[in-house]
């Protein structure tokens, strides 16, 4: 018998594993897929092109101690800035666009240039406040979603506002907080747009917070892993192998293994049976339940309670001869994100398209070019260019996939053509990804990227349930994590690190000797 068995290798269920083992336990963790890393992995898609299958840009992740503590350095993980890491080209060639830095005066100037002195001075004001605030948030997440512990960072958080003001703050919809602030429209339309990556739009309740990780980009750069995303799951795996742990690629976990009430391990669809003290589960929260389900111990009306969404968006993926040249953009405009939209109104259309099922002519479109920070992703001469549109419905049907993955790439790479003309002529290769080719690929239900909605519905205690938002599942000796739980999606590996203390604890207290 080993001590754990991990259910998928995405980055949170690696973090756990990692920590797991360097404690002394048995780990072995079994992916169905043959690439390990679920979301944070990287693979060639075109001929001597590495290309991330999921996220690109690491935010979260680098705004806690875990790639220090783990010294993943030294297996293999390299990062390089992302600084600037955001640049909104203005709709009229002549006039220059907004740069994003960690350096919060430099950003200031660039506002002050194209929306003038006066939102300059919001901007830092805004980013003042938020900072304090987003910093405060980073604690709770980094830590189990517990009512004291929750109680305790609150009281810290409502310190400089009070509770009812701080809770009216976190409760508006992030344009409304946009329009109180600034004047431009172009920032303010950067700015929902950068809040719209958690999935809401920035016109919902309870989307102000979501402006935290850009006050977060002015403490810490985001980071690209040399070679791609996925160097961040490598290194993982080879600190939890030097931990003595085990991965298996190509190996799905088909059945938990239940006796009188308790989990006692898993097969798999190799057919082998693996006898485990714990089983953690990084799968997405409603595979965990058809595992559940098939050992006869799904939770009733669970399934149903967990708000999985429609999906949030659609990569696309290319291979061109050249990186979008903006007109009057610096040439580090390219590093970070490009972010092409310039009026709200575009946000507001883009949503109402997927939700009333009309694809739209005009997505909201995120541009990122991780060659022209890493040549070494792609050939000579060649560029790697990722363009994220949001919003894009979940669509099971195979014929209508086909069709949407060709008015994604086309109306995306329209988006880029309009700001940076002869981009399309410069594109070799397209590799789309709609909410079900997500699913498919990587297991994101539904096409969810951050698995459920990042709303105040589905955080903290509530994430995914309340009763199953404390990394334990509905049976003694299954956990979870990954970003079906608190602290949700994104390239963070908090959840990761939290449920293993919870493991742990719990080993422990039932033997002692593995204290
Ligand atoms: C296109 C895209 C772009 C993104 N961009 C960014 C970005 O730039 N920045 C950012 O911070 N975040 C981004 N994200 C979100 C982020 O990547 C994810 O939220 C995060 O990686 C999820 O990690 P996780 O630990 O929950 O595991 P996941 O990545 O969801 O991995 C779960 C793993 O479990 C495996 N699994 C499932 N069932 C089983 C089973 N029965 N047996 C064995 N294995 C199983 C799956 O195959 C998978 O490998 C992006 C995601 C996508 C898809």
């Amino acid at each position: 018998m080993i001590d754990v068995a991990v259910i998928g290798s995405g980055h949170n269920a690696l973090v756990a594993a990692c920590h797991l083992a360097r404690a002394g336990l048995e780990i072995e963790v079994l992916e169905r897929d043959h690439v390990i890393g679920g979301a944070v992995s990287t693979v060639e898609r075109f001929p001597g092109h590495r290309v991330d299958r999921g996220s690109s840009l690491h935010v979260m992740v680098r705004h806690t101690d875990l790639v220090e503590d783990l010294e993943l350095g030294e297996c293999g993980l390299r990062y390089l800035d992302a600084d600037p890491w955001g640049y909104a080209p203005s709709e009229r060639p002549d006039m220059p666009g907004i740069l994003f830095r960690t350096d919060l005066e430099a950003t200031a100037t660039s506002i002050a240039t194209v929306c003038g002195r006066a939102d300059a001075a919001a901007y830092r004001a805004l980013m003042g406040d938020l900072l304090p605030a987003a910093q405060q948030l980073m604690a709770m997440f980094t830590h189990a979603p517990t009512v004291t512990g929750i109680a305790r960072r609150a009281r810290e958080l409502t310190r400089s506002h009070g509770i009812l003001e701080t809770t009216r703050r976190f409760l508006q919809p992030a344009d409304h907080l946009l329009d109180a602030t600034f004047d431009s429209e172009p920032l303010k339309a950067a700015l929902a747009w950068l809040a719209s990556q958690s999935g809401p739009p920035p016109h919902a309740p309870a989307t102000a917070g979501h402006l935290m990780w850009v006050a977060l980009m002015h403490l810490r750069p985001p980071g690209r892993p040399v070679g791609g995303s996925g160097m961040l799951s490598a290194a993982l795996a080879e600190r939890l192998r030097r931990f003595g742990g085990r991965i298996n690629p190509d190996e799905e976990v088909t059945d938990l293994v239940v006796e009188g009430g308790r989990t006692c391990g898993v097969r798999t669809a190799t057919g082998r049976e693996i006898r485990a003290r714990a089983v953690l589960s990084g799968a997405h929260v409603l595979n965990t339940l058809d595992l559940l389900a098939g050992a006869g111990h799904e939770p009733r009306g669970a399934r149903s309670r967990i708000r999985v969404g429609d999906g949030i968006g659609a990569a696309v993926r290319l291979a061109t001869t050249a990186a979008p040249a903006y007109p009057d953009a610096p040439p580090e405009a390219l590093i970070g994100m490009q972010l092409l939209v310039c009026d709200r109104r575009r946000l507001r259309a883009a949503y109402a398209a997927a939700i009333t099922d009309e694809p739209t002519e005009h997505p909201a479109a995120l541009v990122m070019t991780p060659t022209s920070l890493d040549s070494s992703l792609a050939p000579p001469g060649e560029h790697s260019v990722t363009i994220w549109t949001q919003w894009c419905r979940y669509d099971p049907d195979e014929v209508r996939n086909r069709r949407l993955r060709e008015h994604v790439a086309r109306t995306a790479i329209g988006q880029v053509e309009a700001r940076a003309p002869g981009f399309a002529e410069t594109v070799r290769a397209v590799f789309v990804q709609t909410p079900l080719d997500l699913e498919r690929e990587l297991g994101l239900r539904r096409g969810n990227v951050m698995h459920v909605e990042m709303a105040p519905d589905v955080m903290f205690g509530l994430r995914p349930l309340p009763e199953l938002s404390r990394y334990r599942g509905p049976l003694p000796g299954l956990y979870l994590t990954g970003a079906s739980t608190h602290p949700g999606g994104g390239v963070f590996g908090a959840s990761g690190r939290n449920a293993a203390r919870t493991v742990l604890r719990d080993l422990r207290r039932r033997d002692p000797r593995h204290g």
